[in-house]
């Protein structure tokens, strides 16, 4: 079998999973040119507890964590199966590292289902997330992306999602597809990091910029886990660009050519009727 890549997706708003624009037209085109994988094994920026586990239930449900969208958005259904049988591999893979299994409190969250739509619309492959533990130190997350590549030889294809730069209190509704000075040079840094020296993402800490790029690491460490899983080789950019002033929605492919970009338009809007830092996505 054939070593799987790997992908991080900057997922943005939640309406990405309904709307057709550049990016979701480059995530619909990775899933298009991927080799079918076993499993999806994603480490989502909205999984983000105290502790490293994996969800083990047979039929995952689709979570709706966020409010104030469109009932459309709570309609949407992603009914992948899930692996049980994967949470031994992953258990193994990071060993010494500890992981637990879930079996009831978490499911496929929107960080997960907005992307898939796109990249793999029929949810006939098995999902299984693992969790992002709040509480340990970049270096961790990188750590156990690494240990995580041995999947990638057994046709697990390993997904984060989450943004590089996603400051929800500085969204400027204004500039659909802009990004601040601030956002571009920390979304600049990170690529040239990724596209030379993964495992340098996990000094990013010490950019000048990061404090406003990562107001907090949830969306931020998924790509730590990518950076990690790449086994030191350089990634590619999938699809890059900005979002509402404080977002870049760059996405990256490990061990496969990105497909060209072909889609246009800008990423979907992140106002609902909630204040934007309660939002949630
Ligand atoms: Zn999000």
């Amino acid at each position: 079998m054939a070593t799987m890549p790997a992908v991080f997706f900057g997922h943005g708003s939640p309406m990405n999973a309904l709307e057709t624009n550049r990016y979701t037209q480059s995530w619909a085109a990775f899933g298009a040119s991927v080799p079918r994988p076993r499993a999806l094994l994603v480490i989502s920026a909205h999984w983000f507890i105290n502790a490293t586990a994996v969800t083990a239930m047979q039929r995952p449900r689709t979570i709706h964590d966020f409010y104030g969208f469109p009932a459309e958005l709570f309609a949407v259904e992603y009914p992948a199966p899930g692996l049980p049988g994967l949470v031994q591999e992953i258990s193994d893979a990071a060993s010494p590292t500890w992981v637990g299994a879930d079996a009831d409190s978490w499911g496929i969250d929107h960080g997960t289902w907005s992307v898939l739509v796109h990249a793999f619309p029929d949810a006939s492959i098995p999902v299984v997330q693992l969790s992002i533990n709040a509480e340990k130190p970049l270096d961790y997350h990188l750590e156990l992306g690494a240990k995580l590549a041995a999947l990638r030889d057994s046709g697990v294809l390993v997904i984060g999602s989450g943004n590089v730069v996603h400051n929800l209190r500085g969204v400027d509704p204004s500039q659909p597809d802009g990004g601040f000075d601030w956002a571009q040079r920390f979304d600049e840094a990170a690529r040239a990091l990724m596209t030379s020296d993964p495992s340098g993402v996990g000094r990013l800490d010490s950019h000048r910029d990061y404090r406003l790029a990562v107001p907090t690491t949830d969306h931020f460490l998924p790509l730590l886990y990518v950076a990690g899983a790449t086994g030191g080789a350089p990634a590619e950019v999938l699809v890059d660009g900005y979002a509402y002033g404080s977002l870049s929605m760059t996405a990256y492919t490990v061990g496969m050519a990105p497909p060209p970009v072909t889609g246009t338009g800008a990423a979907a809007a992140l106002e609902t009727s909630a204040p934007a830092e309660s939002s949630n996505t």
